[in-house]
């Protein structure tokens, strides 16, 4: 199983797990061309899981569809879509499991300032991942966990450098601490369950282009876990076989 990111920032999310036989696809906030450029034959397209409404995650959910790709979201994604005419996914309640193909995608609730769904995802190739992207924060404890793909999209040292350097504002700042995951939450969470101890890595998503600095979050996670860890960005991939 492998995983490719094609964009990871407010700028435009998207993620692909490409199996032997079948892809999952992760976000629809960036043009359907990503998406050829890495999966030659899209039929082997089981589906495209969405986090939440904002453009960087959903903005190009209508491309999907009309290319035939069934996108699963939460109803408030399908309430503030204007493309009414194309057919509703099927994800309906946030503790269901759902078998796409041969992936299976539980949802849980994160804590965005509009409702956000985070993924459990398992497949026979790779065991189970945990996808979190947009939340403040994050609590939920599972059996094993064998990768992470989580948020980290801050840290106060950050946050604090660019509010005296004039490049953010308090508001700005608030916003951060109240609607996405800082590396500070990140670590205590990761830190707090057993479940993460035996994952083969960690993958950091969504950083701030103004409140992150990708080079010491990397380090300071992987030094602090003693876990491989990358930052999410154009072009990476990452083998995800257990
Ligand atoms: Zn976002
Ligand atoms: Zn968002």
């Amino acid at each position: 199983m492998k995983l490719i990111c094609y964009g990871s920032s407010s700028r435009g999310n998207g993620y692909i797990l490409q199996g032997e036989r079948q892809t999952l696809l992760i976000e629809a906030g960036l043009p359907l061309c990503n998406v050829r450029q890495y999966v030659k034959d899209f039929s082997t397209i089981q589906g495209c899981i969405i986090s939440h409404r904002h453009g960087d995650h959903a903005k190009y959910m209508g491309d999907f569809m009309r290319a035939g790709i069934t996108c699963y979201a939460n109803d408030d994604v399908w309430d503030n879509y204007d493309g009414r005419s194309l057919k509703r996914g099927d994800i309906e309640q946030p503790t269901a499991t759902t078998q796409i193909g041969e992936f299976k995608v539980v949802p849980m609730f994160a804590h965005h300032d509009v409702p956000c769904w985070a993924y459990l995802i398992q497949h026979p190739e790779m065991g189970t991942l945990l996808f979190v992207t947009d939340s403040a924060g994050f609590n939920c404890s599972f059996n094993t966990i064998n990768h992470i793909m989580i948020e980290c999209n801050w840290s106060e040292v950050c946050l604090q450098l660019a509010i005296d350097e004039g490049r953010t504002n308090w508001y700005v700042a608030k916003r951060s601490r109240d609607t996405h995951m800082g590396l500070e939450v990140l670590l205590a969470y990761l830190h707090s369950e057993e479940c993460f101890n035996a994952s083969k890595e960690v993958v950091l998503l969504h950083l701030s282009h103004e409140n992150s600095d990708p080079q010491q979050f990397q380090k300071v996670v992987s030094e602090s876990l003693n876990k491989p860890t990358y930052v999410a960005e154009y072009g990476l991939q990452i083998d995800l076989s257990i």
